[in-house]
């Protein structure tokens, strides 16, 4: 399960612009979180490259090839670079542990997610109906088409190396769009392994264009400012997705944002508290708690708190924690010293606020520099970091409540709303909590709720758009009305 760079056939270093892998002057190393070890250096690029990645985007675009290629074409590349992501699964699997930290478990699960993406749509790519509305006019038709919007400019995140990538790109080229993709400085290398199986996939120069770099900034400047970039579609942190935003407005750029959450985990009284202790170590542990849908705030009713804080303490206590390449380890480092250092001042925040750490609470640096234990706070005080903010790691942070409303009030009370979970046997409670929780997604009675099928997204300051399903498309394509007159 470790990586082997040398038996990896698309072990990749070099950025890929127009059909060509480039190499740049100044590099950035990619490093190893779970020991701080360089896997490779990359290419660190500048706007001045992107630029050429874009012109090369467009130049694909209005191809003969590209422009008039029917969605079938489309769809069968795509199914080829998905067929090539699965012929070399370990490999990915080995190397996104790697860069990311992810157990291989989790890279290996990460590994059958993203690809569905790539095979859901290019399932997909040949059902972008338009539509015939009946006309009030006898002599007229009115026509609606779907038409790709052109260039997509794509940035993604370190903590789904690989999904974020098929996920968007996916969708992009299923109707028709030419990408410029920007993987995180954190993990270009699977993103690069993959570019160079979409190469082997087939698709034609300038299709798919990605670019490394350690200072995104000024290339996320030029994607909002260039007139050639059509959209863009972003997943990371708030911050920097109402940034892209705000620079947006001015080219009136079609933006999809997936943002952070603030995800509420309810556990009434009449829920099956297996399942929910169950659902609680899925929703929260997966990545080492660094999902924007990983539960963040726990709301248990209080007449059931002692018996399921007893099957979470007994849950969590299990977890093994360690580097992320050997087997069975299920919590490995945090990313980067900067995730790790929040993590750890929300934590002893906490504390300095009397909170009840149920279990926990401290740095592992006997394992390695970025690890920190599964932790239970309890009796979270309202003015404490964990209480308001995504802590993004390994933390449970329990609050205890009375009644329903008061359940709803708490989990709706942020600006935040991705995914939402609670746990409930009773079915007019199932139906009353689902329709009120102000979230884009909910898991009821469940912890994993993302699939290729189902629309991703949040509303709020959690993000525009969706991401997956049938609906992933629309953020891709224009609708054109044709009227058809004087018939
Ligand atoms: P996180 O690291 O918490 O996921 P970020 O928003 O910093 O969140 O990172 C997500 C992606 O956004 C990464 O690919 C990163 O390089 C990129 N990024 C960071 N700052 C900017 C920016 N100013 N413009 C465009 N992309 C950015």
């Amino acid at each position: 399960t470790s990586l082997n760079k040398r038996a990896m056939s698309c072990f990749q270093t070099k950025a890929y612009i127009n059909g060509e892998w480039i190499c740049s002057k100044e590099t950035f190393p990619v490093k190893n979180p779970a020991n701080g070890a360089v896997i490779a250096d990359v290419p660190n690029l500048k706007a001045e490259d992107a630029q050429r990645a874009i012109d090369a985007a467009k130049e694909a675009f209005y191809s003969e090839e590209w422009y008039n290629m029917p969605a079938k074409g489309r769809a069968a590349l795509l199914k080829n670079w998905s067929n090539l992501i699965e012929k070399n699964r370990d490999e990915i699997a080995a190397l996104m542990t790697a860069e990311s930290g992810k157990p291989i478990a989790e890279s290996q699960g990460e590994l059958t997610y993203g690809n569905s993406f790539l095979d859901w749509f290019a399932e997909e790519a040949r059902r972008v109906y338009g539509e015939i509305i009946p006309s009030p006019l006898a002599n007229r038709e009115i026509m609606v088409v779907k038409r790709p919007i052109g260039v997509a400019g794509l940035i993604t995140p370190w903590n789904f190396p690989l999904a974020m990538i098929t996920r968007k790109a996916g969708a992009a080229i299923a109707a028709g769009c030419t990408v410029v993709m920007k993987p995180s400085e954190d993990t270009p290398l699977t993103a690069l392994a993959l570019t160079q199986l979409a190469e082997e996939a087939g698709f034609p120069k300038g299709v798919i264009n990605t670019i490394t770099t350690n200072k995104a900034a000024p290339i996320g400047n030029l994607f909002c400012s260039s007139p050639d970039v059509a959209g863009i579609s972003f997943t990371g942190s708030t911050e920097v997705g109402k940034l892209l935003f705000k620079n947006s407005a001015d080219g009136i750029k079609r933006v999809s944002l997936e943002l952070g959450g603030n995800a509420p985990f309810i556990v009434f009284s009449s829920a099956n508290l297996d399942v929910a202790s169950d659902g609680a170590i899925a929703s929260k542990f997966r990545n080492c708690g660094q999902t924007c849908v990983s539960a963040n705030r726990f709301f248990v009713q209080e007449d059931i708190y002692d018996d399921f804080m007893t099957k979470l303490k007994e849950k969590v206590q299990a977890l093994k924690i360690g580097s992320g390449d050997q087997t069975g380890i299920q919590i490995g480092p945090l990313i980067n010293t900067m995730q790790f250092n929040k993590v750890k001042a929300f934590v002893d925040d906490a504390k300095s606020k009397n909170s009840e750490v149920v279990l926990g609470g401290n740095p592992r640096k006997d394992i390695g520099e970025l690890f920190f234990e599964p932790t239970i706070v309890a009796n979270l005080s309202k003015d404490t970091k964990l209480y308001n903010e995504e802590v993004f790691g390994p933390v449970v942070s329990v609050i205890k409540f009375k009644t329903e409303e008061e359940a709803l009030r708490l989990a709706n009370d942020t600006r935040r709303g991705l995914a939402g979970y609670f746990f409930s046997e009773d079915m007019r409670q199932v139906f009353r909590v689902a329709r009120k929780l102000e979230v884009g997604m909910i898991g009821v009675n469940e912890g994993l709720i993302s699939t290729a099928e189902a629309p991703f997204g949040g509303v709020k300051e959690s993000g525009i758009g969706r991401e997956g399903s049938h609906q992933g498309i629309d953020e891709y394509v224009d609708v054109k009305y044709v009227c058809l007159g004087n018939l």
